[in-house]
C-alpha cells in the first residue's frame, strides 16, 4: 500500500467502512510510515474538534483540505 492509497481510504477506515482486510493493510502501513501516522493523528484530532464544535461530521471541504495538505508534504519530502 502506498501513502496515496492509505490517505484515500483513511476516512472510510475511521468510519469502519472499509472492511477488515483493508483495515489490516492500512494498519500495517501506519506501523511503517511516520508521515501517515502524523496525518492520522491530525485527522482524528480535527475530526474530534469539528464534532465537538458542530456535533456533525467533519465537512467534506475540511477532509479535502487535509488530504491536499498531506499530499503536498509527501511531494516535498519525497
Ligand atoms: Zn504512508
Amino acid at each position: 500500500m502506498t501513502c496515496q492509497d492509505a490517505i484515500a481510504i483513511l476516512a472510510d477506515y475511521l468510519e469502519a467502512a472499509c472492511g477488515p482486510e483493508l483495515s489490516a493493510k492500512l494498519e500495517a502501513h501506519f506501523a511503517d510510515c511516520e508521515p501517515c501516522r502524523a496525518y492520522l493523528a491530525t485527522y482524528k484530532k480535527t475530526r474530534e474538534l469539528a464534532a465537538a464544535a458542530q456535533r456533525v461530521e467533519m465537512p467534506a471541504e475540511m477532509k479535502r483540505r487535509l488530504r491536499a495538505l498531506l499530499l503536498e508534504q509527501l511531494r516535498r519530502d519525497g
